[in-house]
């Protein structure tokens, strides 16, 4: 049998029950055929079998109190997963889905992510199962302080920087980054997504949502088209959504969906982005208070999805811009998307698209960014904001912007110019995945048997 089959049969044996995991494994070593092929110095320096391994994993109980006064427990996660081109960089998620299989999947694509940056950061992830819906912001602050009085002994400025992602945004960041300071008397650029006035980037907020339109753009640029003009699919509320959705009213789109957890608005106007705004960064409250504020849109509750998938992915549109989650997006739904027109996918969340959901959307050959590429924007801001810390600067909203529309552009050529070389020019998914990993892969076997 293949190395892909052998690898995923031995990290079912050695990590059972780790199924986002296996499916992110599966979808980079299947691209990696035509490279390994051709190179036969990556089995031969055993680079499969390491790199699909975390260099550490840490978990950890986290204790706090409620405001009822009861004792709660969580559990804690950070996985140093490749330190090849720099220090460990990615997120933290706080949600009551997450477990081991969930942080390892989306550090294992963080690891490709940030080598496609181009920038010199290595891939880490972690989080907690905490759930913060409905939590009081005193709630919040002891639980990100329990959080950081383990998590601070394991990270640093050079060795591993995380940052925000889902439940994990500028309010946490700041509760996250008073403990560390308390801890270690060291005021330095160990989290990164922090606030204005102490050390954070402009930017980086909406870098995200905002990389994602310019990948977008990108990859339309090779069709002869743009945004200007296109209705737009977009899914979400959160950050990543929010900004998308700014930037695309930027550049002439028609955002006309968003989403939460609870259901999804169909606003075939143009999606309010003030109302959107209001109920989910100041209010932080259910998106089914919109249509209150615009009767003229729909409003769906999860309950009445499709079977096979969601809602958003069903209306007519042009581009699509999936927000969200993982697995966001399923085979139904992306010949829902086909059939309805839509012929440039641009991934914001990680691993939007289920397995058999990439097949049909490489099949029909439209653009697609997979979120390895498409949402890199967040972590290559993230890391112009470290060096904004580490020489002590503070660049303009210009200087960011233009950096992030650059590295969006050569994270887009990368992939299409790797896809060329491989001779499936309109395959990113395949770019995305041979570009990083031939760097990560390099470095590592610069680096000696570690
Ligand atoms: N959580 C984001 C991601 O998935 C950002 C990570 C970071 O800024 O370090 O890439």
């Amino acid at each position: 049998m293949s190395y892909v089959h052998d690898t995923i049969v031995q990290l079912q044996k050695s990590s059972p029950a780790q199924t986002e995991f296996y499916q992110a494994a599966e979808e980079v070593l299947d691209s990696l055929r035509p490279l390994l092929e051709l190179n036969p110095r990556y089995h031969q320096h055993k680079i499969i079998e390491r790199i699909v391994e975390p260099e550490r994993q840490i978990l950890f109980r986290v204790c706090w109190v409620d405001d009822r006064g009861e004792v709660q427990v969580n559990k804690g996660y950070r996985i140093q997963f490749n330190s090849a081109l720099g220090p460990y960089k990615g997120g933290l998620r706080f949600h009551r889905s997450v477990n081991a299989s969930v942080i390892k999947f989306l550090g294992f694509e963080q690891i490709f992510k940030n080598a496609l940056t181009g920038l010199p950061i290595g891939g880490g992830k972690g989080g907690s199962n905490f759930d913060p819906k409905g939590k009081s912001d005193a709630e919040i602050m002891r639980f990100c302080q329990a959080f950081m009085t383990e998590l601070h002994r394991h990270i640093g400025p050079t060795t591993d920087v995380p940052a925000g992602d889902i439940g994990v945004g500028g309010r946490e960041i700041g509760y996250l980054y008073g403990q560390y300071k308390r801890l270690t008397t060291r005021h330095e650029g160990v989290l990164t997504g922090k606030g204005l006035d102490w050390g954070g980037s402009l930017g980086r907020k909406e870098a995200t949502g905002y990389g994602a339109v310019y990948f977008a753009q990108n990859m339309l640029k090779s069709l002869g088209e743009d945004i200007d003009g296109k209705t737009c699919l977009v899914s979400g509320a959160g950050n990543v959504a929010i900004y998308t959705i700014e930037k695309l009213y930027q550049l002439g789109g028609l955002p006309i969906t968003c989403s939460d957890s609870q259901g999804a608005v169909y606003h075939p106007q143009g999606i309010n982005l003030d109302t959107l705004k209001l109920i989910k960064e100041t209010r932080r409250s259910s998106l089914r208070e919109y249509v209150e504020h615009h009767p003229e849109a729909t409003y769906v509750d999860v309950e009445s999805y499709p079977e096979d998938g969601h809602a958003v992915w069903r209306y007519k549109a042009h581009l699509a811009f999936p927000s969200a989650t993982q697995n966001e997006l399923t085979e139904a739904d992306a010949l829902a998307l086909l059939g309805n027109g839509v012929f440039c996918i641009s991934e914001g969340s990680n691993m939007a698209s289920t397995a058999s959901a990439v097949d049909q959307i490489l099949q029909a050959g439209i653009a697609y960014g997979p979120g390895k590429a498409a949402n890199a924007g967040g972590v290559a801001t993230s890391q112009l904001e470290m060096a904004q810390n580490s020489s002590m600067q503070q660049w303009t909203i210009e200087k960011v912007d233009k950096k992030l529309m650059s590295i969006m552009h050569d994270i887009h050529h990368r992939c299409a110019s790797t896809a060329e070389e491989f001779d499936q020019p309109h395959n990113l998914v395949l770019g995305a995945n041979i570009a990083g990993f031939r760097k990560v892969a390099d470095a590592m076997i610069d680096q000696g048997v570690y």
